[in-house]
């Protein structure tokens, strides 16, 4: 099969656009002909390495995918060659006590799809059963691929960690990326009111148009928290989603209300930085993290996306073999939604 592969980490010029063994499905997975994946920040982190990062070499990145299934392991009998499916790229082992709790994020074993194991930038890639979810008709590879990391993340952050409700007030920090259009979308979706900071004018006028009620543009408005304070009557709002971290997670701890929650899934503009541990004692503050959601938040979320209550928005689709520009894309910060590969 032809794949985009690497074998050191680096830059966007270690990948290769190569042909690697099509993979067999083992006892309870099933090979899946891809025709979609979609690009995440982790694609980049991955591809640079981090401390302590072992990978079997070649590794072929990318956990976001859609397509056709080509050929079925042992004892699968609920999907059929030819199925349409979207990948839930979340694999957990199936057997712990915390998967067995539907707790399988929690997974003593667990592994993102295109971060430890072999992704979905290639013609194949082989998953578990369990983690694939059949289309509708109609519904497209692109879109579906290009939903489901994203909005099974803001899903499990907002919903089944954050327990938003209707009533409340959620601030998002940043108004373009994937996973903050989708929080956007989810958030209003449950009917809360949302607040969002973005760094320009188009990427705010973007989430506008996904539902955002309160814009700050943080281009112009330096301390945004003052400015969430003003448009609170004083309070600060009941929920922060957070996936910045460094730069803006003070100020996410004085933006919050007493009582309020912090979400974050990430840190995109950086891992460390300094606390005021008295916002969080002082107004009684929870700080909530989690990575990707359940099997159950996964067809939850995926079945409003098939109904068209969320919608994944897309910025350009590049063709597999280009999949290293496409990453210079997301690099550069310059997209408004998903960056996705036609394979
Ligand atoms: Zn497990």
């Amino acid at each position: 099969m032809k794949a985009v592969l690497f074998h050191n980490h680096g830059g966007p010029e270690v990948l290769e656009y190569s042909d690697y063994p099509t993979p067999d499905p083992m006892p309870g997975h099933v090979q899946v002909r891809l025709r979609a994946a979609a690009l995440n920040r982790a694609d980049l982190w991955v591809r640079e390495g981090w401390p302590g990062l072992k990978l079997d070499y070649p590794h072929i990145p990318g956990a976001d995918g859609a397509g056709e299934v080509s050929s079925l392991g042992e004892g699968v009998s609920d999907l059929k060659i030819g199925d349409r499916v979207v990948i839930n790229s979340s694999i957990s082992c199936g057997a712990c006590s915390l998967c067995l709790d539907g707790m399988d994020n929690l997974c003593r074993d667990w592994h993102l799809l295109g971060e430890t194991i072999r992704g979905t930038y290639a013609e194949y890639v082989v998953i578990p059963a369990i983690n694939l979810l059949p289309l509708p008709d109609t519904m497209d590879y692109e879109e579906a691929a290009a939903a489901s990391l994203v909005f099974h993340t803001a899903w499990h952050s907002l919903i089944t960690r954050g327990r938003l409700e209707a009533d409340e007030s959620v601030l998002v920090i940043g108004a373009s990326g994937g996973v903050n259009t989708a929080s956007i979308q989810v958030a209003k979706y449950i009917g809360a009111k949302v607040y969002v900071v973005g760094s320009s004018p188009e990427k705010l006028a973007l989430a506008e148009s996904l539902g955002a009620d309160v814009l700050i543009d943080r281009s112009q408005e330096d301390n945004w928290s003052k400015a969430v304070f003003l448009a609170t009557e004083r309070q600060g709002v009941d929920v922060v989603v957070d996936n910045v971290g460094a730069g803006t997670m003070p100020l996410s701890l004085r933006t919050t209300r007493k009582g309020g929650r912090i979400l974050t899934v990430g840190n995109t503009g950086g891992a460390k930085f300094e606390i005021d541990n008295r916002y969080i004692f002082g107004k009684h503050l929870s700080v909530l993290g989690s990575t990707m959601g359940t099997h159950t938040d996964f067809a939850t979320v995926m079945e409003l996306i098939f109904d068209g209550k969320l919608k994944p928005v897309i910025d350009r689709q590049y063709p597999l073999k280009e999949a290293a520009a496409a990453q210079e894309r997301l690099a550069a910060g310059e997209q408004m939604g998903k960056i996705t590969l036609a394979i």
